[in-house]
């Protein structure tokens, strides 16, 4: 996951000053020190640390602060208020202007993940009743052209192409043929290099200055850390950019990226890439991803993602059957089920508050096999045994390892597995039931 040694570290930095009853200035000038070291090694911009430290000093020396009740409280407090403003303080919506069709232009280095995300912004447009068109500017990558038609496909969009032909003819083309056939707005994807270099720039000034897009869209790979800061600093000088999306934060990237590209470049971070498949693009907010970092959790993401991915009837009596403890091991599967749609496990886990942490790791265990592993365990239960696991003793258990092709051992993995999601499910229930009367900081 992405930001764990940072989180981590800071975790550890917060619980030193929350234990603390009194707190010195001298205190938060050693906290202040950890967390400069914590965020240069996430590969956070020098720069950005700096600046960042300083205004949490100032506020937290403040008289206010160490006096009151609370003072490590208040301090994490500040921290995360200063994050989420460092990030852009709030949610950047795009904005797509008035005239039809809209018009969105993907640029980026090669390999960043531009083509995927082009497709994950139509889909994402197409589900908020939006009509987009792909349009295929890559010449020089015939690959590209058929990746992109391919996605098309999967996501039922269609893909403007017009094979190697010059792509600002293209992109000129693209705005007729979308005007044609009822298309609203227009994602060009064009052409990446491996380096920046004055050909590559000259050709996207060359389709800004033809089709005068709304948006301009860096899409950058979160894995490459300052390198990333720097394409985006190096793009937005050359064509004024409006926005950033930041890739592949699922995986293990340090995230110093994602805390410096505002603040390097004045652009947004508008959304970002939370994996291969095609609806694993999440628009950015900048305080819940400081609450993320801070380890404090993403209620609010992972309801939205519940809402997204479940059926609000079931979810209800669900969720009545985890408070009763009537919760069987049917539900169980269809539950994981689910929960499978809304993403990878980890990453899910990793947004309830403190439990992150706790189930660093459980992602292997919860491969697919695993998944029709326990769907055959299941079905091997007599309707009884489903409902009471209890009842379940040493010769059913060889008899449900037969009859499913596992072993004894899997079936009793299983039955402790169930018991700890029947509690884990309780606690998940008990804190988004909670979210509407708190809100805010969780
Ligand atoms: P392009 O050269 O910039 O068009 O890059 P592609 O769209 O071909 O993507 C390059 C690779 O990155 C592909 O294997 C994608 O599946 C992968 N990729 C793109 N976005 C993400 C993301 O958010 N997370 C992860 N894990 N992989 C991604």
């Amino acid at each position: 996951m992405a930001f764990e040694g940072l989180t981590d570290r800071l975790q550890d930095i917060f619980r030193k000053l929350r234990g603390k009853g009194k707190i010195t200035e001298e205190d938060v000038k050693v906290a202040m020190r950890e967390v400069r070291l914590a965020l240069l090694e996430a590969d956070v911009n020098f720069k950005v640390v700096k600046d960042f430290i300083n205004r949490v000093k100032d506020r937290a020396v403040g008289q206010e602060v160490l006096q009151s009740l609370t003072p490590g409280q208040q301090i994490i407090k500040i921290v995360y208020d200063e994050m989420t403003e460092l990030m852009g303080g709030k949610e950047s919506k795009l904005n797509l202007g008035s005239k039809t069709p809209s018009v969105i232009m993907a640029v980026g280095l090669q390999g960043a993940g531009k083509t995927t995300t082009v497709a994950k912004l139509a889909k994402t447009l197409v589900k908020q009743g939006r009509r987009p068109l792909l349009v295929a500017c890559d010449v020089y990558r015939p690959a590209a052209i058929k990746q992109l038609q391919v996605l098309g496909e999967q996501i039922g969009v269609p893909v403007f192409s017009m094979g190697q032909n010059n792509p600002v003819d293209i992109a000129r083309a693209s705005l007729h043929h979308a005007k044609s056939n009822n298309r609203d707005i227009v994602i060009l994807d064009t052409a990446g290099r491996l380096h920046i270099n004055e050909e590559l720039m000259e050709e996207l000034k060359n389709i800004k200055e033809a089709v005068n897009p709304d948006e301009i869209l860096l899409v950058v790979d979160a894995m490459t850390g300052q390198d990333a800061v720097n394409v985006a600093e190096a793009f937005n000088n050359d064509l004024g950019l409006t926005g950033v999306i930041l890739t592949k934060l699922d995986g293990d990237t340090r995230g110093g990226a994602a805390l410096s590209v505002k603040a390097v470049t004045g652009c947004p971070i508008k959304y970002v890439g939370m994996g291969e498949k095609l609806d694993a693009l999440e628009v950015f907010h900048p305080d819940r991803m400081a609450s993320r970092i801070l380890g404090m959790g993403d209620i609010l993401t992972l309801v939205e993602k519940a809402q997204a991915s479940f059926d609000e009837k079931k979810a209800r009596e669900m969720e009545r059957k985890i408070r009763k403890q009537e919760f069987t091991l049917e539900d169980f599967l269809e539950q994981m089920q689910q929960v499978r749609a809304m993403g990878p496990l980890e990453e899910i886990l990793g947004m309830i508050p403190g439990l992150g942490k706790q189930l660093k790791g459980m992602k292997a265990e919860f491969d697919e096999k695993e998944l029709a592993h326990i769907e055959a365990i299941i079905k091997s239960m007599t309707p009884e045994e489903r409902r009471n696991p209890e009842i379940i003793n040493g010769s059913r258990k060889k008899r449900i390892a037969r009859g499913s092709g596992t072993r004894v051992q899997d079936v009793n993995r299983l039955l402790k597995q169930f018991e700890e999601s029947r509690k884990l499910m309780k606690q998940i229930t008990d804190l988004t039931s909670k979210k509407g009367k708190k809100g805010g900081l969780p």
